[in-house]
This record gives C-alpha cells, structure tokens and sequence, in this order.
C-alpha cells in the first residue's frame, strides 16, 4: 500500500506526513492524506448540510439564487484553492479549513451571533468562529471513539481565525498562538483572506440582485468603478446582468492575483523554509498589497453602509435578534421546552457547571438551527409558552 503524498509541496507548506496530529490518535487513512480525510469529514457532517439553510446577509426564505453558507463556503475554496496552488500550499489543507470555516455560524447570520452573544453575556458568551471548532472538536456525534470529528492539529488551527486571551488558555495547544503572538500556517491565512474576497465580491451580486444596491452607486467605489468603465468600454451592449458578472469576476481576479503576488514576495523575503517558521512570524505572510487592501477596504465599507446597514436588511435583523433571544430565554427558563437528546446534556452540564453549563447547551442548540427551523421553533416554543401560562 502506498501512502499519497500531497503532490508539489514548497517546504514551507503544511506537509501531512508530518501533522501535528489529531486530540484521539487514529492509524492513518489508506487511500488518502490526513488533510483529504479531514475534508471528506467536514463534507459529511451535519453541521455541514445545514449551512444549506443558513444565510449571511439575506435570510434564507428571501429567494432561491442568493448565497447561502454553503454556496459562500465553496466559493471561498475555489478562491483559496487557486491561490494554494499558484504558492504551492497545501490545498486539500485549505479547502478543508475554507469548507468548515462557518460551521459554527448561528441562524441569520451576524444578526443571530450578535443576539446570542448577548443572551450568553453571563455565561462566557458566543463566537461563531470559536464555535466552529467546538463544532468540530465537541458537538459533531459520529464517532464511536471520540467526540467530534478528531481534525488534524493544521485543520483546527486554521479554523480558530481568532480568540481571546481568556478563551485561548481553555483551548490547550491549539490556543496557544494567541498568547504567544505567533501564527497560523499559510494555508489558514489564506482562508481568512479567502473569505473576505469571497464575500465583498458576491455581496455585491447578491445586493444588485436584491434591488437594495445599485450599479450608479457602486461607480463611487474604486474598485468596481475601474473595471465596471472597462467592461462598458468593451461590452457596451451585452445585458446589465452581464455586465455586473463581467466586472465581478474581474474585481476577484486582481484581489487573487494581488494575493499570490504580494505574499509570494513576502514569503520570500521572510525565507520561511518549515511551517513551524511560518508561525514564529510576527506578522501574517499572506496579505494583499497595501494599495489593494485599501481597495478591497474601501469596498467593505461601501457594503457595511449601503447593504447591510440597508432598512430592510435591518427589518430582518431585527426579526432574527427577537426570534433568537426569545428562544434562548424560553429554552433556559423552561428545560422541558428542549428535545430529549438536548434536555439531557443540560441537565448533565447543570450539574457540574451550574447554569453556566445549562446555558451553553442551549446557546449550542439554538447556533445548531437553519434559519428555517429557528422560525419553526420559536412558533413552537411561543405556542407551547402561551398554552402554558
Ligand atoms: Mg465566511
């Protein structure tokens, strides 16, 4: 039997002969590298399936063709995948960090995190990045050996973006970067770059599409003015839709090309030959050129503005926080409320972590919900209030 070796690795890459290892050591797989395995495991697991259900910007119900978490995860892998290649990284490694990357998203997106950071206020409070791992490393029930879904060292440490000091020191080895100022390897600060490429970009296509943005109001945004004037130039009589497309790929593409380009020369310059020197940097290798961060930055803002800060983005946001507050309210005042499977682990966590414990098993069940389930949740949970009081 031949073990596979990720073909045509630069020495500073993260090599799967040499992991860090998973928490519960397993024998290698046959026909795969650790990293194929922990993608395959990501793919297949329920956290997984649900971000199917779970939006971003635009809650799930609103209409077929916008991104959903899995559509927006995808994306961000190809980005990262083209990007992993052209540096010779790993790129199975980063397609699994960039396809978990959201696991542990709420419903409703940055509304439904930012509700439930709240509720949690006493109790240690909600990271949806933090969740994520605790997806990975807790939550995920597969496995008869282990809890979660046991991921290479390199996986888990790209899937924690960041963390508090207070939370690092909980969190063991994986941790440990956060107090000792270090970073991750390549491949997890590609994904985070990834990510925000991704985003900036199909939210652009999803705001037009929506009617909330407009293209005369993008042209005050340099980026997409540039290549917005040059697709007219060009295609001065093909349809708005294509145009709108023709400009957004050509953003990404110089956002990618940047990418490769400027963390190429400061990978270089850094001569980082191990991933381990990778980490001991001060500073992340993988970065976009100033001038075009300050581009993509520009392009954030105009979006933070014009899109999610839109009123009737914001009349959702609103629904989204009452829908996740009342159920975490209710689902901790009244246990009998929570599924049997749900109600147990409470009432474990209860006792030997008071209501610290009970609070996090319905913080954990409430982020676990599509937007479509918290809907019908909260229609049950209110109903069986009101027959009740
Ligand atoms: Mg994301």
């Amino acid at each position: 039997m031949t073990r596979p070796v990720d073909a045509g690795l630069a020495p500073y890459a993260a090599d799967p002969a040499h992991t860090r290892g998973r928490r519960h050591a397993e024998p290698p797989p046959e026909y795969r590298s650790e990293y194929q395995r922990d993608r395959d495991r990501i793919v297949h697991c329920n956290a997984f399936r649900r971000l199917t259900y779970k939006t971003q910007v635009f809650v799930n119900h609103e209409g077929d063709l916008y991104r959903t978490r899995v559509t927006h995860s995808l994306e961000v892998a190809q980005i990262a995948r083209t990007v992993a290649r052209a540096l010779e990284l790993n790129e199975t490694l980063t397609e699994a960090i960039c396809l978990a990357h959201d696991l542990g998203h709420t419903p409703f997106g940055h509304a439904g995190q930012d509700a439930l950071n709240l509720c949690m206020r006493d109790y240690g409070g909600f990271e949806h990045n933090l969740q994520s791992l605790r997806v990975v490393d807790e939550l995920e029930e597969r496995y008869a050996e282990f809890q979660g879904l046991n991921l290479t060292f390199e996986c888990r440490e790209g899937i924690l973006k960041h963390c508090s000091p207070a939370n690092a020191k909980l969190l063991g080895e994986v941790g440990q970067r956060f107090l000792r100022n270090e970073q991750p390897g390549l491949e997890a600060q590609l994904a985070n770059l990834a990510d925000a490429i991704a985003y900036n970009n199909h939210d652009v296509d999803d705001g037009v599409r929506a009617g909330l943005i407009s293209v005369a109001e993008l042209q005050s945004v340099r980026l997409f003015q540039r290549f917005y004037s040059e697709v007219m130039q060009r295609y001065p009589d093909t349809s708005p839709r294509r145009q709108l497309h023709e400009t957004i790929r050509r953003m990404i593409n110089a956002l990618v090309v940047d990418l490769v380009q400027t963390s190429r020369a400061q990978i270089v310059a850094a001569d980082v030959q191990h991933i381990d020197d990778v980490r001991r940097q001060r500073q992340p290798l993988m970065n976009l050129s100033e001038s075009m961060y300050a581009l993509h930055l520009e392009l954030k803002r105009f979006l933070n503005r014009s899109l999610y800060r839109h009123a009737q983005v914001s009349d959702m946001t609103r629904r989204a926080r009452s829908v996740v507050s009342d159920l975490f309210a209710a689902l901790l005042d009244d246990g009998a409320l929570l599924p049997a499977e749900h109600r147990d682990a409470a009432a474990r966590a209860a006792a030997t972590q008071g209501m610290a414990g009970r609070a996090r098993v319905v913080a954990d069940y409430v982020a676990g919900m599509t937007d479509r389930f918290a809907f019908l949740e909260h229609a049950r949970v209110t109903q069986a209030r009101s027959a009740g009081a």
